[in-house]
């Protein structure tokens, strides 16, 4: 580490913290060693146990805090209880109502895993749709697979499809929108046999919350759709 970034990220802008020098490991002559070798081996062994021990850590501070923040909590419930100024059945009813609240501002915030639910096998998935896509790829140019959604854990387990790592885990785009499998200049995707199931059954025809088409029978596209992917409205 530098003693620039020493300065920027070290315990004196952030006295809780310990830092864990993040430096890569390097070789004798200051080169980063190639992954297939026994010293890039090891350089990505370090760096993952790094990665974990680092996670690790954060889980464990977090859940202490969260512990005594419950206990906080429920002593205060007991004491209000106690001296008969709240019901717990008043406490059940505005709970229910705060964690709906919660709950959904969690999920617009993008913080949370996001899985496909229900999950469908894909490799039995009864609902694939039928669209002639190789006669309509010169207009649609294959706007579908700008399409953000959440891969399965089938999906994960696999480990073919890859997902987004700052939003676990829906599937990865590149820089120009396109989901990372699709062959920028056919227009193919190169995991056809392992798309994940909203590929498979995703229809253009229909499909109202994803309107492609203008007029599909005339090959006229949506236009207001198309550019608000070229500008960037739908988060990726
Ligand atoms: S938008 Fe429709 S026609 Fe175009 S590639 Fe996707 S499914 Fe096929
Ligand atoms: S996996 Fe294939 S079909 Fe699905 S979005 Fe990516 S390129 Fe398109």
């Amino acid at each position: 580490m530098s003693a620039q970034n020493s300065e920027t990220i070290g315990p004196a802008k952030y006295p809780g913290l310990k830092v864990i020098d993040p430096s890569p490991a390097v070789s004798a002559n200051g080169k980063m060693p190639s992954a297939n070798t026994a010293d890039g081996y090891e350089r990505l062994r370090q760096e993952t146990a790094r990665g974990l021990r680092y996670c690790h850590t954060r889980i464990n501070a977090n859940t202490s805090k969260s512990l005594e923040v419950a206990s906080f909590l429920y002593a205060l419930i007991e004491l209000l209880v106690e001296k008969g100024m709240l019901t717990l059945a008043e406490l059940d009813e505005r709970k229910q109502k705060v964690a709906e609240r919660l709950v959904q501002k969690f999920k617009d915030s993008g913080l949370g895993l996001m899985y496909q639910d229900p999950e469908h096998d894909k490799y039995t998935f009864a609902h694939e749709s039928h669209v002639d896509c190789e006669n309509r790829i010169a207009a649609c140019r294959a706007m579908c697979c700008k399409f953000p959604f959440a891969l399965s854990q089938q999906d994960i387990e696999e480990g073919i499809i890859k997902w987004d790592f700052g939003r676990p885990y829906l599937i990865a785009h590149g820089d120009d929108g396109y989901c990372v499998h699709l062959d920028r200049e056919t227009f193919e995707c190169t995991v056809r046999e392992h798309r994940p199931v909203p590929c498979r059954g995703f229809d253009c025809r229909d499909n109202e919350r994803w309107k492609v088409w203008e007029d599909f029978e005339g090959k006229i596209i949506n236009v207001e759709l198309q550019d608000s992917f070229e500008n960037g409205k739908h988060a990726r």
